[in-house]
């Protein structure tokens, strides 16, 4: 929108939900910038403090074991985050029915989306994913690969594979997911604005089904 446009008087508040891999931090940011809000992830704020001391240890116990972060921890981010975002892309968050209570007693969304993608599917994108640890950019060796191999497109940092991203530990985060998130998704959908998008074309298609959501979200 040009800076002569009207008013955005209220920036939109998206969740993105979906199982680890299904493309909620690709998607996510391509949001975070049509709409030009800001993207709040708890994966990545986590994994800037994974040392930090709490009263219920490190974020590193938990997340090398592909366990959840205890509650505090993750919604005192998220508390933080959301005060300073005047719009939002949520990913990462909430990740069990506590959390999707306590979100909901802080904010209304706009949207809800769940981002559907079959579980091999997930285990081939989640083993094959390498992160930029310079600029937090996401590549594939596979599907979506930079232009020279383990070198950052955006900033020419060195890739690196996130340790949670082994084929052991993306099994339990999976099983994490459907024991903890999946009731997340199904509570959404009853009382929330869920739809379903279909993750499994290109990035570019997924983007093109979400943003058809919010748009014609914003028409009702
Ligand atoms: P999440 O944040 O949901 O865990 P990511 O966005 O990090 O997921 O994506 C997981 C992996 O799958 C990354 O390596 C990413 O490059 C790749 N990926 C994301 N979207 C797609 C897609 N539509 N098709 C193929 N691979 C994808
Ligand atoms: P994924 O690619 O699986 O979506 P994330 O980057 O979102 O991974 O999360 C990585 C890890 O960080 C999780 O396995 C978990 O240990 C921790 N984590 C992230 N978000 C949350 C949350 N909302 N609640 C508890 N733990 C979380
Ligand atoms: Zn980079």
């Amino acid at each position: 929108m040009g800076g002569n446009g009207p008013l955005n008087v209220t920036q939109q508040r998206l969740l993105l939900l979906g199982p680890p891999g299904a493309g909620k931090g690709t998607q996510s940011v391509r949001l975070a910038e049509e709409y030009d809000v800001e993207h709040v992830t708890t994966g990545d704020a986590l994994r800037a403090n994974k040392e930090m001391e709490t009263d219920h240890g490190t974020p590193r116990e938990y997340m090398d074991a592909g366990e959840l972060v205890p509650d505090p921890v993750v919604n005192e981010i998220v508390v933080e985050a959301l005060a300073e975002a005047d719009g939002f892309v949520l990913d990462g968050y909430p990740r069990n029915l506590s959390q999707a209570e306590f979100l909901d007693d802080m904010v209304n969304l706009d949207l809800a989306a769940f981002l559907s993608v079959p579980e091999a599917e997930l285990v081939r994108r989640l083993t094959g994913r390498r992160v930029c640890p310079d600029c937090g950019a996401t590549y594939h060796v596979e599907f979506a690969p930079p232009e020279a191999a383990g070198v950052c497109d955006g900033c020419g940092g060195e890739l690196t594979q996130r340790n949670d991203d082994t084929e052991e530990t993306v099994r339990e985060r999976l099983r994490v997911y459907e024991e903890n998130t999946a009731p997340v998704v199904q509570y959404y959908r009853e009382v929330g604005n869920l739809v379903e998008v279909d993750g499994t074309g290109s990035p570019d298609e997924v983007f093109a089904g979400l943003r058809e959501m919010v748009e014609s979200n914003d028409a009702v």
